[in-house]
C-alpha cells in the first residue's frame, strides 16, 4: 500500500525519528531526568517564539492554549477586542465570552486580512479594552494578517496583545518579541511537524502583571501554575504532562534547530509560492488575497461542475492525496492545500500534478502539466532552493 501523502493544514507528516522519540520507555515526569528534556523543549520553544520570556508547553491541543492565554487574563465583564475574519478568530471571541468576558467583535471579510488602522479606531473609541486577540495565520481562510503593523499600534496602547501563531509559528515570520507580542501561542500538529497534542504558550511581563491581579477562569489551564511548577528544581508541570509527546516535541523541535528556523520559513513561503503559482496555471482560482495569502495553506475556489467529495475523494481514494475541505460556509465552496512541517518540492510537486490528473478525470478541460510546470518553475527561480 502506497503510503498516504498528508497535505492538510494539520496534522502534518512527522519524521520518522520523531515517532521513534514517541516509543522510548515512560519515565517518572517528576524527575531530574524528565526536568531536562522539559526544560530543553520549553527553552527550544522560546527560542522559536522568538522571546526572551519563557515558554510552556501544555498537554492539550492548540485549543488548550488559545483558552489559557484568554482565560487568565480577563475578570468577568472585562472587554476584549477580539479580530474575526475566519473560524479561528471566532474562536477566541467565543473562548472570551466562555471565559467571563465580554468581547467586541471587528469582523474582517474572510479572505482578507485585518486593517490595522480599524483596530486602532476601536482602542481610541474604547479606553477599557483590555486585551485584542488576532490569529496570524487564518488556517480556514488561507490569510496572513499583519501582526507585526498590529504590534507596532499596540505598543501604543495599554491593552495586551494576544496571537495565535498555530498554523505559522515555524513556517512563518513570528517574532514575539520585536512584534510586541504579549501572549503567543501555538501547537505542535503543524509548522512543528510533532504529533497532535500539545500546545505551546509565552506571557510577558506585562501580561503576567495583568495575570496575577485575574482569578483565572480556568483550574487545568491556569497559567500560573505552569510558572511556578517550572520554577521548581527539578522543573516540573503542574499536571501528569504527556511524557511520550513531550520526547516527540523534544525531538521535532531539535530538527527546526537543525534546519535553522530561517531556511523553514524560506522552504515554507517557496511552498506557498509555488503552489498559488501551479493552482493558477491550472486555471483555479485562489480564495484569499493574494497578497496576504499564507505560507503555510493556500486555500483554492472550488470549480464550478464539480463536487467536493468527487474533488478530493478523487484526490485521496485514487492518487492518495489528502486535501482539506472549506470550514463553516465554506464547505464545498474551498478546498485547501497544507503546505506545512516537513513539506517538499516533491510533495508540491506530486500534489499539482494529481490535481490535474483529476480534474481532467472528472472531465475539465485542462492542459496536463501546467500546474506542475508553474510549481517546478517557482522553485527553479527560487534563491532558496
Ligand atoms: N488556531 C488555528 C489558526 C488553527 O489552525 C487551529 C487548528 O486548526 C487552532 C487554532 C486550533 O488548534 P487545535 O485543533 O490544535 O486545538
Amino acid at each position: 500500500m502506497e503510503e498516504t501523502l498528508l497535505m492538510i493544514p494539520g496534522p502534518t507528516k512527522v519524521a520518522p525519528r520523531v515517532l521513534k522519540a514517541m516509543s522510548d520507555a515512560i519515565m517518572n515526569h517528576r524527575s531530574a531526568e524528565f526536568a531536562e528534556i522539559l526544560v530543553e523543549t520549553n527553552e527550544m520553544m522560546a527560542e522559536i517564539f522568538q522571546t526572551e520570556n519563557p515558554a510552556y508547553t501544555i498537554t492539550g491541543s492548540g485549543t488548550a492554549a488559545m483558552e489559557a492565554a484568554v482565560g487568565n487574563i480577563l475578570n468577568k465583564g472585562d472587554k476584549i477586542l477580539n479580530v474575526v475574519g475566519g473560524k479561528f478568530g471566532e474562536r477566541f471571541l467565543q473562548i472570551a465570552r466562555a471565559t467571563g468576558g465580554s468581547p467586541l467583535e471587528l469582523k474582517v471579510e474572510w479572505g482578507t486580512a485585518v486593517n490595522p488602522k480599524d483596530i486602532e479606531n476601536i482602542l481610541d473609541d474604547n479606553k477599557d479594552i483590555k486585551a485584542v486577540t488576532i490569529v496570524h495565520n487564518e488556517t480556514s481562510t488561507g490569510v496572513t494578517n499583519p501582526i507585526e503593523e498590529v504590534g507596532n499600534i499596540l505598543k501604543n496602547y495599554d491593552a495586551l496583545y494576544v496571537v495565535d501563531t498555530v498554523s505559522s509559528l515555524g513556517g512563518d515570520d513570528v517574532a514575539v518579541d520585536d512584534y510586541n507580542i504579549d501572549i503567543c501561542v501555538t501547537g505542535s500538529q503543524k509548522c512543528l511537524a510533532a504529533p497532535p497534542g500539545m500546545a505551546a504558550i509565552t506571557v510577558s511581563d506585562d501580561a503576567w502583571n495583568v495575570i496575577d491581579k485575574v482569578d483565572s477562569n480556568s483550574y487545568y489551564l491556569d497559567i500560573r501554575k505552569y510558572k511556578k511548577y517550572g520554577n521548581n528544581k527539578p522543573a516540573e508541570t503542574p499536571y501528569t504532562p504527556s511524557v511520550s509527546l513531550m520526547y516527540a516535541m523534544r525531538e521535532a523541535l531539535s530538527m527546526i534547530m537543525e534546519e535553522g528556523l530561517e531556511s523553514r520559513i524560506e522552504r515554507h513561503k517557496l511552498a506557498a509560492e509555488a503552489t498559488r503559482n501551479g493552482v493558477k496555471a491550472i486555471g483555479l482560482e485562489l480564495f484569499a488575497q493574494e497578497d496576504v495569502s499564507s505560507a503555510t495553506v493556500t486555500a483554492v475556489k472550488m470549480p464550478e461542475g464539480v463536487s467536493d467529495k468527487d474533488m478530493r475523494g478523487t484526490m485521496r481514494d485514487k492518487y492518495g492525496i489528502v486535501l482539506a475541505g472549506g470550514q463553516d460556509h465554506l464547505k464545498g465552496n474551498v478546498f485547501r492545500i497544507g503546505h506545512m512541517g516537513n513539506i517538499t518540492y516533491k510533495d508540491i510537486i506530486t500534489t499539482m500534478s494529481a490535481l490535474e490528473m483529476t480534474l481532467k478525470g472528472l472531465g475539465f478541460n485542462i492542459e496536463l502539466g501546467k500546474g506542475v510546470a508553474a510549481a517546478a518553475g517557482t522553485y527553479i527561480a527560487s534563491d532558496h532552493f
